[in-house]
């Protein structure tokens, strides 16, 4: 009996021991889960708030990349000695090379931040791969290389989506091939299988004839900053951005982006996007009249139009009025809208170049609004814009804009337009 009440009293002491230590280790627990939970809140805070900086850095960057850009190619078209050439053509290409970079930057950060947002247009997409296929041609003509386009023959012609985002896995796809080919073929294939509810599975795949990739470092290419070669003697530039662009591109578009490759044995990078069937637009389109190369005689004529430019961007402002000195014309400017809709108004203007972007009003809102006034002489009107897409283009023309001009522009672009506008008079 005794003994019993001793190893009672034991297995007593033993289990209060346990329950203390049992509260001691859920009390622990809590601590150390409000610690991960503040570490991660920390961690994700520190992560929106780098895409943050990212993001307006890349901005405030490009904004004035593009003053030293257009200075440069101002530059570039004044009386310079050779040896002074060669310093501007430097600064030219470091400075565009500084662009793209800052771009991808902007790109990823918007990403990471989940502000992707993707349009959906319809657009052709033989025509659509064929341009950006004639935009390489001469970089590949250039290394000796031959580039090979196929098309499935169930591709239909046009595809809803957005054309800007596929052009730009293209692009990247299609300028690392190059970058890593030295001699050989790029092949660029695009097939389609038909998907459900009115939809098509578009494969593409680009494969080239150069260094490869060694197997082991395959699967770490799709994240970001990641490079085959990171040493400091690498050979080839770049970011290790574009695969990670590419790879959050297409999972945004419902698809997937995969790659096989082994070193030195080329590599084929495959990408497959699901997209809602398009229809062929009925074609109303406006004709871009062809013009002659223009002597600089036919400058004096410019000298009599009243031009009036319709910009926010004061370094823009500035380049524009440069340029249009360069033919002669002396523009006034109007820094919104709202402010070019005035001026409009009053001025009796032959061109407008109009910014599509601008606070107060934008260019598209001014253009309707100008074509709505009971002015005797309606001016000619050139969008003025940084973005190259067809579907630009088409909003402008619908608002009522004549022509349409991307920036960066030259002053053989402009006279380009003035041409057509002369044209357009005389006619
Ligand atoms: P970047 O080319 O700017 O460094 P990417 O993300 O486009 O960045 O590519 C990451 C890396 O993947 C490259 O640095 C290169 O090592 C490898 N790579 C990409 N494409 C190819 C290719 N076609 N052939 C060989 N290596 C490639």
């Amino acid at each position: 009996e005794r003994l019993l009440e001793v190893k009672s009293l034991e297995l007593y002491t033993a289990n209060r021991a346990l329950k203390a230590l049992a509260s001691n280790l859920e009390e622990l627990v809590a601590v150390r889960t409000a610690e991960l939970e503040a570490a991660l809140e920390q961690a994700k805070a520190a992560t929106i708030a780098k895409g943050d900086f990212l993001a307006t850095m890349s901005h405030e960057i490009r904004t004035p990349m593009n003053g030293i850009l257009g200075m440069t190619e101002l530059l570039q078209l004044s009386d310079l000695t050779t040896e002074q050439r060669k310093h501007v053509d430097i600064i030219r290409t470091s400075g565009d090379s500084l662009l793209l970079l800052i771009n991808d930057i902007l790109d990823f950060s918007k990403i990471e931040a989940g502000s992707l947002d993707l349009e959906s247009r319809n657009f052709n997409i033989r025509e659509e791969l064929d341009s950006i296929l004639n935009l390489f041609r001469p970089l590949v003509e250039n290394k000796g290389l031959e580039l090979k386009s196929s098309f499935g023959a169930d591709l239909p012609d046009y595809v809803e989506g957005d054309s800007t985002r596929i052009r730009q896995i293209f692009t990247n796809l299609i300028s690392n091939a190059i970058k890593f080919t030295a001699s050989g073929f790029i092949h660029v294939s695009l097939t389609a299988r038909s998907g459900l509810n009115n939809t098509v599975h578009l494969d593409c795949s680009v494969r080239d004839s150069g260094i490869g990739i060694p197997t082991d470092r395959l699967n770490r290419l799709f994240k970001a900053f990641s490079q085959v070669d990171s040493s400091t003697t690498r050979q080839y530039g770049g970011t290790g951005l574009g695969l990670a662009i590419c790879a959050r591109l297409t999972e945004a578009m419902g698809g997937d982006i995969s790659v096989k490759s082994s070193l030195g044995d080329g590599s084929e990078f495959y990408f497959s996007i699901n997209l809602p069937l398009g229809l062929a637009p009925s074609s109303n389109r406006t004709k871009e009249s062809s013009c002659d190369p223009l002597t600089t005689e036919s400058d004096a004529l410019y000298t009599k139009l009243k031009v009036l430019v319709a910009e926010d961007n004061k370094t823009n402002q500035i380049l524009a009025k440069a340029l249009l000195s360069k033919l002669g014309i002396k523009a006034d400017i109007a820094c919104d809208g709202d402010e070019a809709l005035e001026l409009v108004r009053q001025g009796n203007y032959d061109i407008v170049l109009m910014d599509m972007q601008m606070p107060v009003m934008d260019g598209i809102t001014a253009t309707r609004t100008i074509r709505s006034l009971p002015i005797p002489n309606q001016p000619f009107i050139i969008a003025l814009t940084a973005n190259a897409f067809e579907s630009d283009r088409e909003n402008c023309i619908q608002a009522g804009m004549n022509d349409f001009l991307t920036k960066p522009f030259r002053t053989e672009d402009l006279r380009e337009k003035l041409s057509i506008f002369q044209s357009s008079v005389e006619s």
